[in-house]
């Protein structure tokens, strides 16, 4: 237990947890606690192969990670003497500050509840999480790790937005990119797969979840990612709608009569797959197209028409690439999403095996042919041990 991480990844009423190992990579134990400030509040908590539950009502997210602790405890992890080596948060947004995984002080913390300007649905859940650690784990130092670190590179001409620069400035507007700390991670994890010096490699890396996101790498740096200001930006995701004309929000407004909140609603959680069809879940999207759904089929066409939108913009931005990576819950399991995402373009170099794109493994694989001038790659993600290593380099 000693040196392991405890990972903590806090939404508005819910924590997951993980105790991960940062050097063998192995997951001691995760969970997930969920509805907190509801009655029939749960904690689900996995360890050694079991699971084990606690429903009551979880007041909130301080009750609920000594809750989480008394699990710890009841399967002989006493996390307050276990000499774990740090706290590791999963913090959404960082803003111009943060470039890099930060030491939490209350300075910092602070900081960070300012951000929630920028991500309301996300700082301030993130902030409640780590005070409720802080204040339960006291003697161990806690390391935000943020989402939009990795993307601080991105070039001038890749993160600005072409509105007013004054109200730009004034606002922080501007693109900052999200799930950075996965896109950073797989494209770590492509260049060792491959025994290459990330340095000399051109990537392109789709982090295909509930949410999505493109990115583009140039020698290990980012320049360019599909998600901006918020990750709302970018690819059809599960519940998300990704681009759009900004003057469907006007348009909204003055034809609908919906206000900030409900637009802000429909394009976050009532749009994507879910909008189009009625499912965000991809297994089911497949279910409903495999019965003959319309609507299924179509958002499926939309969903894949964007992604090879964006792929075809990256290669042309880096001028070239070594590498496509498909990673996340779709990306690493559906078959025909990375078929249909790349088919056609062997005239660019890019060839998908049939073969090896069907096989199923946990493990980092090529999906390309041998003759593909472009290698196309599988690799899983694991953010939960990104975090951990991040954190156990800070403290
Ligand atoms: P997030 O972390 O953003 O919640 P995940 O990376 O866990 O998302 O991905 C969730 C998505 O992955 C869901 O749409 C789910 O349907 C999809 N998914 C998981 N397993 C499979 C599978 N075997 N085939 C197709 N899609 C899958």
């Amino acid at each position: 237990m000693k040196d392991s991480v405890l990972v903590v990844n806090s939404g508005s009423s819910s924590v997951k947890y993980q105790l991960v190992d940062p050097e063998s990579g192995v997951a001691i134990a995760a969970g997930l606690v969920e509805r907190i400030g509801e009655p029939d509040g749960l904690i689900t908590h996995h360890h050694d192969g079991v699971d084990r539950e606690h429903r009551g009502p979880i007041p909130d997210h301080g009750e609920g990670l000594r809750l989480a602790f008394d699990m710890f405890a009841a399967t002989g992890i006493d996390l307050t003497t276990a000499g774990i080596a740090a706290v590791g948060h999963r913090v959404v947004h960082g803003g111009e500050v943060f470039h890099e995984p930060t030491v939490i002080t209350p300075e910092v913390l602070a900081e960070i509840r300012r951000l929630s300007a920028l991500a309301p649905l996300h700082n301030p859940a993130n902030a409640l999480g780590i005070e409720s650690a802080m204040r339960v784990l006291p003697s161990v130092p806690h390391v935000a790790v943020f989402d939009t670190a990795f993307f601080h590179t991105l070039p001038m001409e890749a993160r600005t937005y072409a509105v007013d620069a004054e109200i730009a400035k004034a606002h922080g507007v501007r693109r900052y990119g999200f799930h950075g700390t996965s896109h950073q991670f797989v494209s770590g994890r492509v260049a060792e797969f491959l025994g290459r010096d990330p340095g000399t490699l051109k990537q392109i890396v789709l982090h295909l979840g509930n949410g999505a996101s493109a990115s583009a790498i140039d020698g290990g740096r980012a320049v360019d990612t599909s998600m901006g200001l918020t990750p709302l930006e970018g690819l059809v995701m599960g519940t998300r709608s990704g681009d759009i004309d900004p003057g469907l929000v006007m348009h909204l407004r003055r034809s609908a009569g919906l206000d900030v909140d409900a637009i802000d609603e429909l394009l976050n959680r009532r749009s994507g797959l879910k909008g189009l069809c009625g499912v965000n879940d991809f297994r089911e999207l497949r279910r409903l197209i495999d019965d003959g759904d319309e609507d299924a089929a179509l958002a499926y066409d939309v969903y894949i028409h964007r992604l090879r939108k964006y792929v075809g913009a990256y290669l042309l931005n880096l001028g070239g690439v070594d590498v496509i990576t498909f990673t996340a819950g779709v990306g690493e399991n559906s078959v025909p999403v990375r078929a249909d995402a790349l088919a056609g373009l062997e005239r660019l170099g890019i060839e998908i095996d049939p073969d090896r794109n069907a096989r199923r493994s946990r493990e980092p694989r090529v999906i390309s042919t041998d003759s593909s001038a472009v290698t196309v790659l599988v690799v899983p993600t694991n953010e939960e041990l990104a975090i951990a290593r991040f954190a156990r380099a800070c403290a």
